[in-house]
């Protein structure tokens, strides 16, 4: 399973399938990418192997340069379309992959639908969607994924986007592997480095208990305390 993320310039759609072609090798069971176009976040998911969703991404337009992908290794409800990943809030304002398992995702889930809130699949997932829209005010996508993410027991590393705020990702590591890309105007987001070796040689590997807050321009890196980790090593890979 893997995540990957993108936001810069480029076309956001054929950098993402190119990451999770490349993180193939964790093993998956579906597939699905996110990516940022103007009014709303689209989504193109599918059950089986990267060529399905390959095929769907390319029948549709996708003219975005941001987005989130995934490759999924089920572990609550069934390998589908629906269950495949990115998940969504109810009104599809927050949108969001996530690798690990969610062991209190019962309890929360109650807690969401007695709040109004929507499901859709059978996933552990979907209940950090709902509750980081739940926390979600005043264009802060970093704040109400901390609120979220201190609620959260289990493993996740985890990629956010919202609709209102086109220029951000958030990505949350604990117990499961992350790391972000650095580029020029541009940063990458993956489980592992690989996935985008061909673009960047410079990486973050994020910490459990570490948030990365990305634009294309800036990743700055929090703790859950919310303190802002200003010395964070950067890994340089060296072809020598
Ligand atoms: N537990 C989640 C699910 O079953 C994520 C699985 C994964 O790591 O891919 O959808």
């Amino acid at each position: 399973c893997g995540i990957v993320g993108y936001i810069g310039e480029k076309k956001a759609a054929p950098i993402l399938l190119s990451g999770l072609k490349k993180l193939e090798y964790r093993g998956y069971d579906s597939a699905g990418i996110a990516v940022q176009e103007k009014d709303y976040i689209k989504i193109s998911k599918k059950n089986g192997k990267l060529n399905k969703l390959q095929k769907a991404v390319s029948q549709e337009i996708f003219k975005g340069v941001s987005g989130i992908g995934h490759t999924r290794w089920a572990t609550h409800g069934k390998p589908s379309d629906i269950n495949s990943h990115p998940h969504s809030s109810t009104q599809g304002e927050v949108v969001i992959v996530h690798n690990g398992i969610i062991e209190n995702f019962r309890e929360l889930k109650a807690e969401l639908l007695k709040e109004g809130h929507q499901f859709k699949s059978a996933t552990d997932t979907e209940v950090i969607a709902h509750l980081i829209a739940s926390y979600y005010q005043a264009n802060d996508l970093r704040t109400a994924v901390n609120k979220a993410v201190k609620r959260l027991e289990g493993s996740f590393a985890l990629a956010v986007m919202s609709k209102k705020e086109k220029n951000r990702i958030i990505a949350v590591r604990k117990d499961s592997p992350l790391i972000v890309g650095l580029g020029e105007g541009q940063n990458f987001l993956a489980s592992d480095i690989p996935a985008y070796l061909e673009y960047t040689d410079e990486f973050y590997i994020l910490e459990d208990g570490e948030i990365a807050d990305i634009t294309k321009n800036e990743v700055n890196i929090y703790s859950f305390a919310n303190q802002l980790i200003a010395n964070k090593d950067k890994t340089k890979i060296d072809w020598d």
